[in-house]
């Protein structure tokens, strides 16, 4: 079996995914607090996580991907203020259309997605274990982790202990014994309309310890890889690994994967109307796969390495598109079956560069493309070449429709159950019946750009491959 290396925050260098038993591998992914709608940078974490967990299938590994929901968070709190609605009511319907987006994306759903407010009973065990433990103490019905009770605080980030900046502000300020202090439960505020009972009094949980919860309580203490965004090493992940390690005396998770960010591009040069008009200030999840399509976005994802930031722009969508294109056009002159065995070596290193800390950027450039290059050559020289490397391939990433629409290896009644295209065809009949026909048409055009015909019947729509 190939080896699989990772980079790890903790130790700065990659090093080998080694399974604690068997087969299994355990990865926690943060996931989005769902206070509006996700935008393509929430979208990072879901594909890089999700894609990982497919590579390590094709590798024969049995990966268990979790990705949580946190619906109970002070943001979440001050947006249902501010828009008058009830807390949970608002976290319900985000948490819906954070699903119904990210089923768009065509990449099934992790292993399981549990929500703060249902793991409640573990996180306030949690919460005990670390007062019991003298790493925690409650304060006027708060409880605070005592930072300086665990030595190795700091370690996951780098970062001197009397630099460190918890970012709760005022908040708490004057019942923390030390500013470096975080909370573990909150007493309930006034305002704050959803509560839990503890032996501290009625509260909710702190961010960070949410997770330690929502992890331990599916994947165990000790699994092999917790990820998520840069953005959380500080201060998320280094609280979830003191919080867990402190209460049970070994670590979280072995390796802590960190993916980039996605910067938008903002251009000073353009004007406002267009700016507004611009699909490439298109930030929201929903928005960015009716204007793109699921295909390009995930060739756009995969074009540079997870850990490296990446600009989200129109340019980079229309480059990703056009890519998306070329496979496309490819696929359309092979035939099914069996690749040149000449060609195997793009094969391996496609594999050897997702082995390497999961570098899908080299696995497209350095062997899909390559491949693509070579192949119609082939081609163009009256060769028949067969389309099954390149499937193998793109498979890993999530991106084999595009190959088997039109080479006509995957039955209708099969490609109509991917739900991307299931949810397409739903977004459009929302659409039309809000009566907004230039997304239905958009949507429509989405469709027969993944080699399918809308077909508007007494019965509903009904789907023909083009
Ligand atoms: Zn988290």
């Amino acid at each position: 079996m190939r080896e699989i290396l990772l980079h790890d925050t903790r130790s700065g260098r990659s090093v080998p995914l080694r399974p604690r038993s068997g087969r299994r591998v355990g990865i926690y992914a943060c996931g989005p607090t769902v206070y509006g709608p996700v935008h393509v940078g929430n979208a990072r974490p879901f594909v890089v996580f999700s894609l990982l967990a497919r590579f390590l299938r094709h590798e024969g590994l049995e990966p268990r991907l979790v990705i949580n929901v946190t619906d109970v968070n002070d943001k979440i709190y001050d947006a249902a203020q501010a828009a008058g609605v009830a807390s949970e009511r608002l976290a319900r319907e985000m948490t819906e259309r954070y699903v119904a987006e990210t089923d768009e994306l065509g990449l099934g759903r992790p292993y399981a997605e549990p929500l703060a407010s249902e793991t409640i009973p573990a996180i306030v065990a949690l919460v005990e274990e670390l007062v019991a433990r003298g790493h925690a103490y409650p304060a006027e019905g708060d409880v605070y982790f005592d930072v300086r009770s665990f030595p190795g605080y700091g370690s996951l980030s780098h970062r001197d202990v009397e630099a460190m900046d918890q970012g709760e502000g005022v908040e708490g300020a004057a019942r923390k014994r030390d500013p470096l202090d975080f909370a573990l439960w909150k007493a309930t505020k006034p305002g704050e309309d959803t509560s839990w009972e503890s032996r501290w009094g009625p509260g909710r949980p702190g961010w960070h310890i949410e997770c330690s919860a929502m992890a331990e309580a599916l994947l165990g203490v000790g699994f092999e890889v917790h990820g998520g965004g840069s953005d959380l090493v500080f201060p998320h992940h280094e609280n979830e690994a003191a919080q867990t390690e402190a209460a049970r005396g070994s670590p979280l998770a072995a390796i802590w994967m960190h993916n980039g960010m996605v910067r938008a591009e903002k251009k000073a040069s353009e004007s406002k109307e267009k700016m507004s008009k611009s699909l490439g200030n298109v930030f929201l999840l929903g928005e960015a796969l009716a204007a793109w399509g699921r295909d390009p976005l995930i060739m756009y994802l995969c074009g540079a390495h997870y850990r490296k930031p990446i600009d989200y722009s129109e340019r980079a969508l229309r480059e990703a598109g056009r890519r998306v294109d070329r496979v496309r056009e490819v696929a359309r002159r092979l035939a099914p079956g069996a690749s040149p065995a000449a060609l195997a070596p793009l094969r391996e290193r496609f594999f050897a560069a997702l082995a390497n800390d999961f570098n899908t950027a080299e696995a497209l450039n350095g062997a899909v493309f390559p491949w693509i290059r070579e192949v119609n050559a082939r081609l163009d020289a009256g060769e028949v070449v067969g389309s099954e490397d390149l499937e193998t391939m793109l498979d890993v990433l999530g991106l084999v429709g595009i190959v088997r629409v039109k080479n006509g290896t995957e039955s209708g009644a099969a490609q109509a159950a991917d739900p991307g295209v299931r949810g397409l065809v739903a977004r459009r009949e929302q659409a039309r019946a809000a009566r907004d026909f230039a997304l239905a048409d958009h949507l429509r055009d989405e469709l027969a750009a993944r080699g399918w015909t809308v077909r508007d019947g007494p019965e509903g729509p009904s789907l023909v491959a083009r």
